[in-house]
């Protein structure tokens, strides 16, 4: 696999415009400007890469648009040494933007077809997730509770209870919520029994799909 000079310079310009649609978490750009993104799509695809558009990869999935991966992101507020949950681990890429972080990153899918040639292929290119499992993102992994931050990367039709309850005081869940068209909501747990609640805009994901086939 190659990162050319041509794709880094792609990179660049992505980044610069993830910065004029209002990115601010310097973390973050610089993770997108460092993890190439076209190593992740499919060989058709190559060419999108750096668009800030989300393309179709394995099993009828998506890997998100950048601006939607680096807003998410920005919304966990999390630095090196936290420790993150990630509900939909699709390619690998929002799992490789928190490791370049500096982030401990547990990550779950529900599509047996992805999350076998994810879970070989991030490693392949060094990013290894503390833990990838095969499973239903509903119930999120109390074995390993609890989290600085959680985040749904597709369209849940509501908000899982479990995932609130496997937050850290302080942490957050970042989840968009909706059926065809999500709100980006952000859930600070202020105590053991207290949530607060943020709403950042609507965003349009795969469903979050219950039941594992
Ligand atoms: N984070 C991914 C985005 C993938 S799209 C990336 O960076 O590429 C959303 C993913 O959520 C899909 O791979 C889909 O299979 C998965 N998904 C849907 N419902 C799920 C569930 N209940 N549990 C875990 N993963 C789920």
């Amino acid at each position: 696999m190659k990162d050319t000079f041509t794709h880094k310079g792609m990179r660049k310009k992505l980044v610069e415009t993830l910065r004029k649609k209002g990115i601010t978490n310097e973390a973050v750009l610089e993770a997108i400007n460092k993890i190439p993104r076209h190593w992740f799509m499919d060989s058709g695809f190559i060419d999108h890469a750096y668009v800030d558009k989300a393309f179709p990869i394995a099993a009828e999935q998506t890997i998100s648009q950048p601006y939607t991966v680096a807003r998410q992101t920005e919304l966990l507020e999390v630095e090196e040494g936290d420790t993150v949950l990630e509900i939909g681990t699709g390619s690998g890429y929002q799992s490789a933007v928190l490791l370049e972080m500096g982030i401990t990153v547990y990550t779950i899918e529900r599509q047996n077809e992805l999350f076998k040639k994810t879970s070989r292929f991030l490693p392949k290119i060094g990013y290894r997730p503390k833990k990838m499992v095969f499973g239903d993102g509903y119930k999120g992994l109390p074995e390993f509770a609890p989290f600085d931050g959680i985040v749904v990367t597709a369209g849940a039709p509501y908000v899982p209870k479990p995932l609130l309850a496997q937050l850290k005081v302080g942490g957050k869940l970042v989840i968009p919520v909706g059926e065809d068209v999500q709100i980006m909501t952000v859930f600070t747990r202020t105590s053991d029994t207290h949530f607060e609640k943020n709403e950042y805009g609507e965003f349009r994901f795969v469903p979050l799909l219950e039941d594992k086939n």
